[in-house]
């Protein structure tokens, strides 16, 4: 300790005073002392060392309001009694100063701990009170030694049933096992740990929650335990589930966009390919739809396009997948089908529009579709695939429109 403390001592016990500091010398405890008349020149709850001597009977009167240690020339447990009982904090023989030492530095050692501590403890859980997020700590020993407001409203519980308990007191016991086997994880690696996991509130409400906890360490070096923050990252999850939804999803008709093609298509080659299941591709183009905006307007082909989307939609299988590519050309990707069911699929819808009229802003509008379709040989390159089926419908296209051709997916030499 390098701090150094007040002493009031009366002057009748300079000698005592001496071999005092003689015997804390080699303790680095500075001791200020201060030579005093009598016990009032002593300020309340200081520390004073007096002889009895020189205590008359409206002195000892102010004992107990000092932290007075009277020093006494015949020492006996009744006389050391007596004293205390009068106020005092103790009673010690002037013959025995190092047992004065011992006991000023223990209670200086002990009163300054407890008083920085208080300090900085009531600092400390202000500070953390004020953080709006749940904030908890436990010890080596998976006791839960504080946590701040927050965290007592997300358990519905006070600090007081907390602190003191461990997880399995305070969580249900399921989670609770989740909880202490990651504790005890993070303890036995140390350094930090993050996870999210979905949390339901005292009050009912569920949360997603990013949890970031840490190890914080003794100053001997050993693990003391673990500090730990929940994030409430609900809003931020649904922010990003909507981001992502928007930026694979086309705004007119609610179709999965090209970005999205581009995605799956991959995937669904790499589980094709480890599956050997055949996956088949479907590439869509209304015929002479340009005529349908010069004949009614931009808004009735919009609104054709939304309804050619749920039409299809609804003529798709479970293993079907439909992607706005462009304009008024799709694809539909078909996981467990062959050529010869990508074929009859792709009639079916063809035909099945042929029959269809839609009813667009009080007008009967007739759609056609040129379809080219193709499945995926196993080593040939996306690329390739893409040019060879935009060549089938290319030929649809040339070859009268409102058909359907297919085209062999092997490697193009
Ligand atoms: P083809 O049979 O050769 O495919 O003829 P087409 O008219 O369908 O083909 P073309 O590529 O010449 O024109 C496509 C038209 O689709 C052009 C454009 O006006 C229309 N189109 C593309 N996207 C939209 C859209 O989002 N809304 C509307 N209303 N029209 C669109
Ligand atoms: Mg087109
Ligand atoms: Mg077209």
């Amino acid at each position: 300790m390098d701090n150094s403390f007040v002493v009031y001592f009366s002057s009748h016990l300079a000698f005592c005073k001496a071999d005092i500091e003689a015997s804390l010398s080699n303790h680095s405890m500075l001791i200020e002392w201060r030579c005093i008349d009598s016990i009032e020149e002593c300020p309340v709850s200081n520390t004073v060392l007096i002889s009895e001597g020189e205590l008359s009977g409206t002195d000892v009167r102010l004992l107990a309001a000092r932290r007075s240690f009277v020093v006494v020339e015949n020492w006996s447990l009744e006389v050391s009694v007596k004293w205390i009982e009068r106020g005092a904090m103790n009673c010690f023989s002037h013959s025995t100063p190092s047992l004065i030492a011992s006991y000023l530095f223990s209670e200086f050692t002990h009163y300054t701990r407890t008083e920085s501590e208080k300090v900085d403890m009531s600092m400390f859980q202000v500070v953390i009170d004020t953080i709006p997020v749940p904030i908890f700590y436990k010890d080596h020993l998976h006791i839960y030694r504080g946590c701040n407001d927050a965290f007592c409203d997300f358990l519905g519980y006070s600090k007081q049933k907390i602190i003191g308990s461990s997880v399995y007191d305070i969580a249900p016991k399921d989670l609770a096992g989740i909880y202490y086997a990651a504790d005890c994880e993070l303890l036995r690696r140390g350094g930090t740990q993050r996870y999210e996991a979905e949390v339901r509130y005292a009050n009912g409400s569920l949360h997603e929650i990013e949890f970031n906890k840490a190890v914080f360490m003794r100053p001997d070096g050993q693990p003391g335990g673990q500090v730990g923050v929940m994030s409430d990252i609900t809003e931020r999850n649904q922010l990003m589930r909507k981001l992502e939804k928007a930026s694979a999803t086309d705004q007119l008709t609610g179709a999965a966009n090209r970005r999205s093609f581009d995605q799956v298509i991959h995937e669904e080659w790499k589980v094709a390919k480890a599956s050997g299941s055949p996956l088949s591709l479907m590439s869509l183009d209304l015929d002479h739809f340009k005529r349908i905006n010069d004949q009614y307007g931009h808004s009735a082909g919009d609104t054709a396009l939304k309804l050619i989307v749920d039409w299809l939609q609804a003529g798709l299988g479970e293993n079907d997948s439909l992607y706005r590519i462009g304009g008024e050309e799709f694809y539909v990707l078909m996981k467990e089908t062959d050529l010869k069911s990508a074929l009859e699929k792709a009639e079916s819808l063809r035909s099945g529009l042929e029959k269809h009229t839609f009813m667009i802003q009080d007008n009967e509008i007739k759609l056609t579709l040129s379809i080219g379709v193709i499945q995926l040989g196993m080593e040939i390159i996306l690329d390739q695939i893409l040019e060879l089926i935009d060549r089938a419908l290319y030929e649809a296209k040339n070859n009268g429109r409102n058909q359907v051709r297919a085209v062999s997916g092997k490697r193009m030499s």
